[in-house]
């Protein structure tokens, strides 16, 4: 049997097959580029592994209070090293990527402190945290302001904007680098960079804090090679490599990240606490995997910006796009066509393939959500997933990919229903 064959064993039509593969061929460039990024990244990984003095003892991990846990405390030198940064908090005691979010905004403000938001609104589950959404235990209820500054139409920065909102009680600046569900383009630590360049100008004792999710790997540097203060993101999302089976980091300055750890513990133990349990294998596997899944990640978002361009909708960012997380955003504008994108996703799934996904209410959502997803760890995303809030214009947010082959495999799968449905032509 030839791939083709194989193809069509597991339900891709061999039109939509050859379909696929044609655009495929276009991307022979983009790839490489993506490669050379994933091969530098690797030994980036490599060198900070090597720096700590990796060995095979860190690997095992210790129970109750996890005094002396040389893994765990190795680890976090590991992606010190990798971020640039003096220190790092990394544990399985965070347990998602909020969580980490909210460790680092509780930790280094306090009462009568303002957080500023100078790239328009936060991730939707920070809303809570802040208190922009009323919400019991919220840095509101602690006295702890917030402001944001809107990015102008063309997604630029505002800076007249935001040198008026930064004040004396502004004490931290929060940045999300990935756009999420937004509309607007994801920033490039270099764009970050200037961002930061222009507050710590105007107020260089500002904590500059960058929401990481789903950037990590994609370039060579990171936000924190750009000024940032604090990077902080999720295990089950790119530095977790698909292993990480739950976890959040946060790397910064000495200060910042201790303020994390007696914030995540308790002052006075801060980062001597917090077991490893049967982790510190995992997380090291896991980031030494990244930069390649990562990699595996973006030739699948790519790839399917590819297709969907070629079928007549519009993907943002567009194919030819340089990249800066891995998210895809299609617009497929219709709920037919949301759906059948995300049971072709979900058919291709390792596990729970045979489940189908239909629209639902969700928590913290104004619409009904499809969510497809068949992974090893309960709600990665950095394991091939899909959702799309049932609402105009009908986007679908696609990410992940533990290999490139399945990531390519969903895709098709993808066009597969919809094919079926009637909704696209080849
Ligand atoms: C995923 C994500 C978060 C929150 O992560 P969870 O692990 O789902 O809590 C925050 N910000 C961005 C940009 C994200 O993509």
């Amino acid at each position: 049997m030839d791939n083709r064959e194989m193809f069509e064993s597991l339900g891709i039509a061999p039109s939509v097959y050859d379909f696929c593969e044609e655009q495929l061929r276009s991307l022979k460039d983009r790839f490489e580029e993506i490669d050379a990024i994933a091969e530098y990244n690797q030994l980036k990984v490599v060198k900070a592994m090597q720096d700590a003095q990796v060995s095979e003892a860190h690997l095992y991990g210790t129970t109750g209070y996890g005094y002396d846990d040389i893994g765990r405390d190795t680890l976090e030198k590991v992606y010190a090293n990798y971020f640039g940064t003096e220190d790092a908090l990394v544990r399985s005691q965070i347990v998602c990527g909020t969580h980490a979010l909210a460790t680092a905004l509780f930790a280094n403000t306090r009462p009568g402190d303002e957080i500023l938001c100078p790239a328009g609104k936060p991730y939707d589950t920070l809303e809570e945290i802040i208190g922009i959404r009323p919400s019991v235990g919220s840095l509101a209820e602690y006295g702890v302001s917030y402001r944001e500054v809107s990015l102008l139409p063309d997604s630029g920065f505002d800076y007249e904007g935001i040198r008026a909102a930064i004040n004396e009680k502004t004490k931290l600046v929060e940045i999300q680098r990935s756009k999420g569900y937004a509309t607007r383009d994801t920033f490039s630590p270099e764009k970050i960079g200037e961002l930061i360049k222009f507050i710590k100008n105007i107020k260089p004792d500002v904590i500059c804090m960058v929401d990481n999710c789903y950037g990590e790997f994609v370039r060579r540097e990171e936000p924190t090679a750009y000024g940032a203060d604090m990077v902080v993101g999720s295990l089950i999302k790119n530095p977790g490599g698909g292993l990480a089976p739950i976890g959040g980091y946060i790397a910064g300055t000495r200060e910042c990240v201790e303020r994390c750890a007696v914030r995540l513990t308790t002052p006075g133990l801060g980062k001597e606490v917090g077991p490893s349990l049967d982790t510190n294998k995992l997380f090291y596997q896991g980031f030494f995997m990244a930069p390649t899944i990562t990699a595996a990640a973006e030739k699948g978002a790519i790839f399917a910006a590819r297709v969907f361009e070629k079928l007549g909708f519009s993907c943002h960012p567009a194919s030819d796009k340089e990249r800066y997380d891995i998210i895809q955003a299609i617009t497929l504008g219709s709920e037919e066509a949301v759906v059948a994108f995300a049971q072709g996703i979900q058919a291709a799934a390792p596990v729970d393939s045979f489940v189908t996904p239909y629209p639902d209410d969700m928590p913290g959502y104004d619409s009904k959500v499809i969510m497809a997803a068949g992974a090893f760890v309960q709600g990665s995303s950095i394991e091939l997933s899909a959702d799309g809030p049932i609402k105009a214009p009908y986007n679908i947010y696609f990410q992940g990919g533990l290999t490139w082959y399945h990531a390519k495999l969903g895709i098709m799968m993808a066009v597969q229903k919809m094919y079926q449905k009637g909704l696209v032509k080849i």
